[in-house]
């Protein structure tokens, strides 16, 4: 099966999987599809299906319902190995940025699945950093849910953002801040076919 490109409105779920199973999942609109880019929105009060309790991956879970708690415009480069997230409050305020360390985004016949790998970086407008989550990067490889050489490849990818910030590099300086979606897409649901393993397709 090939897997598709995406227009520009269509809702596609985004999943987390792990151990073969779908961790979490977010319906998103696509905003743009394309070779270099792919931006995906998902609007507060979006119906997703987490796991209850940490959001480190673990052996058993049930998924439960989950209303999404912002506005989140996610832009990733194919392949990098992390997306740069917006944050907007719920009256459309901007928040701040965040580097949001990931296995890339593979596609599926549905939208795209990937593994958050727990460590972020928070960007505010004055172009300041910090590292969140190093204690929950730190329990995952603990628990063995990030190996070694995983952890060393999140790190060093980490760096490569921090560089990238410090520079106020794409996509930083583009103003994506100031982008507002369109005001017919409303809040999505997940997409037929969302809790499909099998609809899962190779990247190429
Ligand atoms: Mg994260």
């Amino acid at each position: 099966m090939t897997a598709r490109t995406w227009r520009r409105g269509e809702v596609v779920a985004l999943r987390e999987l792990w151990n073969g199973r779908i961790w979490k999942a977010r319906p998103c609109f696509v905003v743009h599809d394309r070779p270099d880019q792919i931006a995906l929105y998902v609007p507060y009060g979006a119906p997703m299906k987490l796991p209850p309790g940490s959001g480190i991956p673990r052996s058993e879970w049930e998924l439960i319902d989950a209303p999404m708690h912002a506005n989140v415009l996610r832009l990733a480069t194919p392949g990098a190995a992390h997306s740069v997230l917006l944050f907007w409050d719920t009256d459309g305020t901007f928040d701040s940025w965040r580097v949001n360390l990931e296995r890339p985004l593979r596609r599926t016949q549905v939208g795209f699945d990937y593994l958050d790998q727990e460590l972020d970086i928070r960007v505010c407008r004055d172009r300041s950093w910090e590292l969140l989550d190093e204690d929950d990067f730190d329990e995952a490889r603990r628990r063995g849910v990030i190996d070694d050489e995983a952890a060393e490849e999140v790190l060093a990818e980490a760096r490569r953002a921090i560089d990238r910030i410090e520079r106020w590099e794409s996509p930083f300086r583009d103003g994506w801040e100031r982008w507002r979606p369109d005001p017919e897409w409303g809040v999505p649901d997940l997409p037929c076919g969302w809790d499909r393993i099998e609809a899962a397709a190779p990247v190429d």
